[in-house]
C-alpha cells in the first residue's frame, strides 16, 4: 500500500443515530425537512427505471442546474456529492510536491483528497477564518481550497479576497455548499476567472444528503476535464429525477430556507447566554461555538441530542461545538438541555 495512507487521518463523519440510538441529529449539518411532494414523487417514478444505467452525460440535470445558476451547461460538471468532486478536481489538477493550500479551520475533506496526490500542503491559519488574501497569494499556490460560508466555522469571504487569491493562484476551488443560507454567492466569479471552481451541493439546501449529488460551476476547460476523470454513472438514477424536480420546487426550499435562517438567528441570541459558550455568528444552516465545558458534545448526547463536537481540528485550540440548525421543536429541546446543563454546572466556568 502506498506509505501516504498511513499519515492520512480518516475522514471523522461523526456520531449517527445508528451508533447510539434514538437522537435529534443536529450534528451534520442536514436540511431538518421532508423532500417536497414532487420529490418524493420522483424519487417512485425512477424506481421503474432503476434496471437501466443512468444517462451517462446528465444532460437534463445539468441544464436545470445551468439554469438555476444562471450560466452554460458547458460551465457545469458533476459527481456524486460535493465530497466526491473534491477528489476529482485534485486528480485533474495536483501532481506530486504541487504547493495545495488550504486555510485553516475549514473541511477536513480537502487535505484527505490532496494528500492522496502527494502534494505539498501548506496550512495558513486565520483566527476564526478571517482569511488574509495577500498571505494567500504569496505562497503563490498550485491549488486553494476556499470555503464561504466556512465549515465549521460560518462566516463568509469577501469578493475582494477571493479575487485577489486568484489572481494570484493557479487554480482556486470555492466551495459554497452552505451558500443559499448566506448573504451572496461569488458564483458568478467562475465565469469571470478560467481558474476558479465553484463548488456546490445538494445536500444542505435542497436536503438530498442521502441521495449524494453535486457539482461544480467553472470554464469549460476544467468542466471537461472534470467530466473526464469522474466515475461514468456517478449519479444514481432516483437521484437525478429527485434533483430536477428540487430544482423545480424552488419556492418549496426557499421557505424552508428562511424558517432556517429565523431559527439560527434565534438560536444565536439564546446560545449567547450562556458564560460558557462563546458564539461565532453564521451565515449556514449552523452555529459554531467554543466551549469551556470539554465534555459538552456528551452531555447533551445523554440527553439524546447529538452535536458536532470539534477538538483536535487543525487551526482550532480548545474545545468547540458545531450545531446544526433544526427544526423549531429541536432547537428548543436542544436550549432546554443547555439549561438544563447550565444548571448542573451552576453557571461555574466562562469562556469570556
Ligand atoms: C456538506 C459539505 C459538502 C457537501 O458534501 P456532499 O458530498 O455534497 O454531501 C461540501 N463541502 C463542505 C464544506 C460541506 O460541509
Amino acid at each position: 500500500m502506498r506509505s501516504v495512507l498511513n499519515i492520512i487521518n480518516p475522514y471523522d463523519p461523526g456520531i449517527f443515530p445508528e451508533d447510539v440510538g434514538e437522537a435529534i441529529q443536529l450534528a451534520s449539518n442536514e436540511n431538518p425537512y421532508e423532500p417536497s411532494e414532487n420529490v418524493k414523487k420522483a424519487y417512485l417514478e425512477a424506481l421503474k427505471k432503476i434496471n437501466r444505467y443512468p444517462s451517462a452525460h446528465y444532460r437534463k440535470l445539468k441544464e436545470y442546474i445551468a439554469d438555476y445558476i444562471g450560466c452554460d451547461i458547458s460551465n457545469i460538471s458533476v459527481g456524486c456529492g460535493a465530497g466526491e468532486l473534491i477528489g476529482r478536481i485534485c486528480d485533474c489538477i495536483a501532481d506530486e510536491l504541487d504547493k495545495v493550500v488550504i486555510p485553516v479551520p475549514s473541511f477536513t475533506l480537502y487535505a484527505i483528497y490532496a494528500m492522496l496526490r502527494n502534494t505539498s500542503i501548506q496550512n495558513p491559519y486565520f483566527p476564526n477564518y478571517e482569511v488574509e488574501a495577500d498571505v494567500i497569494a504569496e505562497m503563490r499556490p498550485k491549488l486553494v481550497f476556499l470555503c464561504s460560508p466556512n465549515n465549521p466555522t460560518g462566516n463568509t469571504l469577501n469578493r475582494k479576497t477571493v479575487e485577489r487569491i486568484a489572481e494570484f493562484s493557479e487554480y482556486v476551488v470555492l466551495d459554497e455548499a452552505y451558500v443559499e443560507y448566506a448573504d451572496e454567492s461569488l458564483v458568478d466569479l467562475a465565469m469571470e476567472y478560467e481558474n476558479l471552481i465553484v463548488l456546490r451541493s445538494f445536500s444542505k439546501f435542497f436536503g438530498l444528503a442521502g441521495l449524494r449529488i453535486g457539482y461544480c460551476i467553472s470554464s469549460p476547460r476544467i468542466a471537461e476535464a472534470i467530466e473526464k476523470v469522474r466515475l461514468p454513472f456517478a449519479i444514481s438514477q432516483p437521484a437525478i429525477h429527485c434533483a430536477i424536480a428540487a430544482l423545480s420546487d424552488l419556492e418549496y426550499y426557499k421557505k424552508l430556507r428562511d424558517i432556517t435562517i429565523q431559527e439560527r438567528e434565534r438560536l444565536y441570541k439564546e446560545l449567547k447566554s450562556f458564560k460558557w459558550l462563546k458564539v461565532f455568528p453564521s451565515k449556514a444552516n449552523f452555529i459554531f461555538a467554543k466551549t469551556s465545558i470539554d465534555g459538552l458534545a456528551e452531555m447533551l448526547l445523554e440527553r439524546g441530542i447529538i452535536v458536532r463536537s470539534i477538538r483536535s481540528l487543525i487551526g482550532l485550540e480548545g474545545s468547540h461545538v458545531r450545531i446544526t440548525v433544526g427544526r423549531r421543536e429541536e432547537n428548543d429541546i436542544l436550549l432546554n438541555a443547555l439549561r438544563s446543563i447550565d444548571e448542573s454546572i451552576g453557571g461555574k466556568t466562562s469562556t469570556k
